[in-house]
């Protein structure tokens, strides 16, 4: 009880500092409020949202909400950043938690940041972030592999985006016959070939190829991701097949949502996995040079 009856002292004397510290600001902010709620009760709750915005880091506020001896508010992450030194009027912080704005945020119910999105759920405050890390509506990263790539969107979006800037190969079709070159594939360890998106069934998957080390033992892999949510990955299957005369080897699989990483699909194995060896044998000629037909097939699950 103790600590909580002097943090609840602390509060108040914060909020009477506030007013001396800020009058033209806090009077302002009042009578805005005040003629939005009488108006609009959906400005007001905005009014309110802005308040659990941390003004240091701009992102949301969750409990321990902070604030300096003059009343200014700050998340438990920029807390730890700052030293102990509000960054607003640089007054030593100490450890004030603004109970109230915790309280206030309680009682708040918020649309899903991805409305624009299409999602028109509206969430109590403290469960709408767990929300939004699963929404099927939050944008997707891009799943070209070949570099860093920080651009995210909806399939549509990223579909242009891999045809406009990544200059991927796109098929029409679910059958697919592709062939993978390299010329010193000894030297190479780590490699990705060129992304390829199939269209089909009027979804689109991404079709990866590449080469590491696994364990001693350097290894090719291919795999197929699918462009949308796993629940609807696994509505499809598809097969991958190398070989030569009388030799192959095959790999049945489900695609991959691309909310998996492809370096997360590609540690788990869940593909086409060929040793080097045998795919510059299935190459044919000398073993100098890579040559691997790919063949493939992808199919709708009934
Ligand atoms: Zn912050
Ligand atoms: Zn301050
Ligand atoms: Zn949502
Ligand atoms: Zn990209």
């Amino acid at each position: 009880m103790a600590p909580g009856g002097r943090i609840y002292k602390e509060v108040v004397e914060s909020l009477s500092a506030v007013t001396d510290y800020d009058t033209v600001t806090a009077k302002a902010e009042v009578k805005s409020s005040a003629s939005t709620r009488a108006t609009h009760g959906i400005s007001s709750t905005n009014g309110v949202h802005e308040l659990l915005e941390c003004p240091v880091c701009m992102s949301s506020m969750y409990p321990p909400i902070h604030q300096c001896p003059n009343g200014h508010t700050l998340c438990s992450n920029c807390k730890i950043r700052v030293h102990n030194c509000c960054p607003t009027c640089r007054y030593e912080l100490g450890n004030i938690r603004c109970l109230a704005l915790e309280k206030v945020a309680e009682s708040l119910e918020l649309p899903c940041g991805f409305q624009s999105l299409g999602c028109h759920d509206i969430f109590p405050y403290y469960s709408k972030l767990k929300h939004e890390q699963h929404c099927r509506f939050r944008p997707y990263n891009c799943p070209y592999a070949g570099s860093e790539c920080s651009v995210t969107g909806d399939i549509p979006m990223l579909v242009s985006h891999l045809n406009d800037d990544h200059k991927v190969d796109m098929h029409d079709g679910c059958t697919f016959n592709h062939r993978y070159v390299k010329s010193n594939p000894h030297e190479v360890e780590n490699a990705t070939w060129m992304l390829t998106v199939f269209n089909c069934f009027g979804r689109q998957f991404c079709l990866h190829f590449e080469a590491f080390q696994l364990g001693m033992a350097p290894v090719y892999m291919a795999f197929l991701r699918f462009m949308g949510d796993e629940d609807e990955a696994k509505k499809f299957s598809y097969s991958l097949e190398v070989g030569s005369t009388n030799r192959k080897l095959t790999w049945q699989g489900v695609p991959r949502s691309i909310r998996d990483t492809h370096r997360k699909v590609r540690d788990s194995l869940d593909g086409l996995i060929i040793q080097r060896n045998l795919a510059l044998f299935f190459s044919g000629g000398d073993r100098q040079e890579l040559k691997l037909r790919v063949t493939g097939r992808i199919w709708k699950e009934q």
